[in-house]
């Protein structure tokens, strides 16, 4: 199925993929080829918001699982995104592209407060907004975050770059029988609990009719090559 073309999307990136080959933390190196992605992705016109994750640092859930407070983890978690967020916006602006982080923790000397109308007009000037924090609250995920900033923001797609080319109907790693949907209904994602976002950020882009496209970060040229239609990717959406 042909991709639509969009005049602005959602990239999520899960923290993951800013720790290159490490087995944690950030790779600043890698950080910049990933900017190059986007950086590649923005010069075809596109206005494109980027919500990046924590994981690659700190995960509220393992906090929780090793006695921590869940919610104080999670802020932790949080916190951890705007580390992303500012690694990737250094790595934007060593590419010469202009970038704004908008942090959902109010956080003055780094970054400023999320404010819809301000992000408007920052995607007007040709900006990359990133939004950091995800949604502010802790028992959330930045997939929810890159959902409700999706939705806000009337990004056509959520675009969500991970290391697999899309949503398999068994874990393609485990069985070589799994096969790749090329568009997949909400609904089955969420009744097969297919692994693509969680839950609660599958729901959001469902009831605001927001596409997800999932696809693989890791191949260099590969995000332009999704936008422009001739990528592999698999297309969450309504089922006709
Ligand atoms: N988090 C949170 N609320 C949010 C977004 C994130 O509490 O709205 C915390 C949560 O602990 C999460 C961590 O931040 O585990 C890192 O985010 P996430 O797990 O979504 O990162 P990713 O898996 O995409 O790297």
């Amino acid at each position: 199925m042909p991709m639509p073309r969009f005049k602005r999307v959602l990239l999520k990136l899960s923290g993951e993929v800013l720790m290159g080959d490490q087995q944690s933390g950030i790779d600043p190196e890698f950080v910049l080829e990933l900017a190059k992605e986007v950086k590649a992705a923005k010069e075809t016109g596109l206005e494109i918001c980027l919500v990046i994750g924590g994981g690659n640092i700190f995960r509220g859930i393992s906090g929780a699982a090793k006695g921590m407070d869940r919610a104080q983890a999670d802020y932790m978690g949080m916190l951890a995104t705007v580390m992303n967020a500012l690694a990737m916006q250094s790595a934007l602006e060593q590419l010469g592209v202009h970038t704004r982080v908008q942090s959902a923790i109010q956080m003055d000397a780094v970054c400023e407060p999320v404010i819809r109308r301000r992000a408007e007009r920052h995607l007007e000037k040709g900006r990359i907004v990133i939004f950091a924090a995800g949604v502010g609250s802790p028992y959330f995920t930045t997939d929810s975050g890159a959902a409700l900033r999706a939705a806000e923001m009337k990004c056509g797609a959520l675009m969500k770059g991970t290391s697999v080319d899309g949503v398999y109907d068994s874990d393609p790693k485990k069985n070589s029988e799994a096969r790749r949907y090329e568009t997949v209904g909400y609904d089955k994602v969420l009744a097969d609990n297919l692994k693509v976002m969680d839950a609660s950020a599958v729901a959001l882009c469902r009831d605001n009719n927001i596409p997800i496209v999932v696809f693989s970060i890791r191949e260099q040229g590969n995000l332009a090559r999704v936008l422009s239609g001739e990528g592999v990717q698999t297309i969450v959406q309504e089922e006709a």
